[in-house]
């Protein structure tokens, strides 16, 4: 997973010539309270999940993805933590909280929004005039699993489209 976010936040910010950007994944990081001189993004996505015990799997478009920035401009570095909310098995009365599984496409459009973030808050840039709309891909049927959802457990879970 960290490899894949890796690679693709790479692609990104290769973009921002002569700053030497990193990711990193930490489940440590508390959504609405980033670091002082920390800036957040916050956003629901669609993944997969596996259930360890049973092999279970389900998908979730209410997956939330905490991110953390922050860029030293002396120092021309940034660092991003990422934290993704993990969700558990209906199924298994033991089940434990999984990690998400995202497609490569869909961690793209997250970072791709992610960047526009970056862009604003630290190298000042305007929002784009034209927002577009950058929808993350997958289906769902059924209603969103509360009691199975750590986003929820903690009531910080969202569903709101285009943020
Ligand atoms: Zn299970
Ligand atoms: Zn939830």
């Amino acid at each position: 997973m960290a490899e894949q976010w890796n690679r693709i936040f790479g692609n990104w910010a290769g973009e921002l010539e002569g700053d030497a950007w990193t990711l990193e994944l930490d489940n440590s990081i508390k959504p609405d309270r980033p670091q002082r001189g920390w800036n957040q993004y916050i956003r629901n996505a669609f993944a997969r999940f596996r259930c360890s015990l049973c092999r279970n799997s389900w998908p979730s478009k209410r997956v939330q993805v905490v991110f953390h920035f922050s860029f030293n401009s002396t120092q021309h570095r940034g660092t991003v933590k990422v934290r993704q909310f993990k969700q558990k098995c209906r199924r298994c009365s033991k089940a434990q909280m999984e990690e998400p599984s995202f497609s490569s496409e869909n961690i793209d459009v997250m970072v791709e929004k992610l960047m526009e973030k970056i862009r604003i808050r630290c190298y000042g840039e305007k929002p784009p005039e034209v927002n577009r709309n950058l929808h993350v891909n997958g289906k769902v049927e059924g209603p969103h699993e509360r009691l199975h959802c750590e986003a929820c457990l903690m009531g910080i879970c969202k569903n709101e489209k285009n943020i």
